[in-house]
């Protein structure tokens, strides 16, 4: 019996995450369960999963859940704020830990889980984006077992040799990291300055929660991808090939030195990624349906366009420049994305807010977590007042 906390769970990956837990009451039990703001829904997953403990990052809100715990007389305990999320994290009694917070808010209680020698599943990139190496030394140094639930990540995972320390030893010439181009894949440029954040978030193969979506629609999220790989499998930017396939079947390949190309496909599930990462190095069932090769009419594969993509072009650059710049990425992007999705900025604003804010800011060694943290506060004040500067003009 495995005992695990979902750090996230009423998002989209914590929702999937529990519905392979539901499958397999007789391997997987329920520490802990977190979330934001989501009351309703966290007291809903508490009387079907019965964790020990549930953590409400926002503390009027741990009030407001412990009320509905107590009144349905579940023995739940509540905790509140980053604090009660590390601690579910780190806890003695748990042997993984599902990190899939969105954004910088999830990167230290993944640290917490990874600097105890959890077996964590990673789907919040964004703690590895901004503060890679940092994390990846936590890894080394505390034994943690780290397993990729973005599933390119988990699509190269499985394509690599089980004993693969890099690209060398394994005989890997490179990796192919695919992306669908998401829903504005062949819209007019000129119309992209219109879209909206629903039109956004309307990805053709996915169900996501509302930041990663527009993140796909930006293709900044196969940049996000593009920084993670770097880190997860020590390989430099040169190793890398992003390659747009509009069906999202292949979730990613990885091409050897006698020129072997393994892909690993599927439907476009994240109980794929999810089930794989949780049973590793097992199989379990996960519920996704089988791929039906008959129905698939084709395969199509194209080169990234950058002048549509500027986010992209951002990313990749960034991992070839090193240091704190991806966290300023990060954070600058979090901003965009967000004032975005609140109708303040245009799609198009984007990728000029993040660029500005790349610009203005200085390059820094990420010697340690404050470093990191300072850029990160850095860029997210320079992207509010671009936003502000952009909503002026607009
Ligand atoms: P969602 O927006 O659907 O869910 C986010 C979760 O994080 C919710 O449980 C939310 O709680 C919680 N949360 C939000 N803000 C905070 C905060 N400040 N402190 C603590 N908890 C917070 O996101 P997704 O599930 O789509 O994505 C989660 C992560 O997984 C992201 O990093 C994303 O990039 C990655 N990922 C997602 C994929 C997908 O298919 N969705 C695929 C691959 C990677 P509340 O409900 O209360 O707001």
């Amino acid at each position: 019996m495995q005992t695990i906390t979902v750090l996230g769970s009423t998002g989209s990956i914590g929702v999937s995450t529990l519905d392979v837990i539901a499958r397999h009451p007789d391997r997987y039990q329920v520490f802990a369960l977190t979330a934001h703001t989501s009351v309703e829904k966290l007291l809903r997953q508490c009387c079907d999963c019965r964790p020990r403990f549930a953590v409400m990052r926002d503390e009027q809100s741990a009030e407001q859940l412990r009320a509905g715990l107590q009144a349905k007389g579940l023995e739940t305990e509540v905790l509140a704020g980053e604090s009660g999320l590390e601690w579910v994290s780190a806890h003695d009694d748990v042997d993984s830990v599902m990190a899939a917070i969105v954004g910088a808010a999830g990167l230290a209680a993944t640290l917490a889980a990874v600097n105890s020698g959890k077996k964590v599943l990673l789907a919040n990139k964004e703690s590895l984006v901004m503060a890679g190496g940092l994390f990846m030394k936590a890894v080394a140094e505390s034994g943690a077992v780290l397993l990729p639930i973005d599933s390119e990540h988990n699509a190269i995972f499985q394509c690599m040799p089980a004993n693969y320390q890099n690209l060398e030893q394994a005989g890997i010439r490179k990796i192919l990291l695919t992306g669908s181009g998401g829903p504005f894949r062949q819209t007019p440029l000129l119309d992209l300055a219109q879209v909206t954040p629903d039109q956004a978030c309307a990805h053709p193969n996915w169900s996501m929660g509302r930041k990663i979506s527009v993140d796909s629609a930006t293709m900044m999220n196969k940049g996000l991808e593009f920084i993670e790989a770097c880190w997860m499998f020590g390989v430099r930017p040169d190793d890398i090939e992003v390659v747009v396939h509009p069906q999202s079947i292949i979730h990613s390949m990885v091409e050897y030195a006698d020129g072997s190309v393994l892909a690993q496909m599927g439907n476009p599930d994240m109980r794929t990624p999810i089930a794989h990462a949780m049973a590793w190095p097992e199989r379990i069932e996960s519920g996704v349906a089988s791929l039906n090769f008959t129905d698939l009419a084709r395969l199509d594969f194209e080169s990234p366009d950058y002048q549509r993509f500027p986010c992209l072009r951002l990313a990749t650059e960034v991992a070839a420049r090193g240091g704190t710049l991806a966290a300023t990425l990060n954070a600058a992007n979090e901003v965009a994305v967000d004032a975005f999705l609140g109708e303040q900025i245009g799609f198009t604003d984007i990728p000029k807010v993040i660029e500005q804010v790349l610009n203005g800011s200085d390059c820094h060694e990420p010697v340690n977590l404050d470093v990191v943290k300072v850029a990160d506060a850095e860029a997210r004040e320079m992207a509010y007042q671009w936003v502000a500067r952009l909503q002026r003009t607009a």
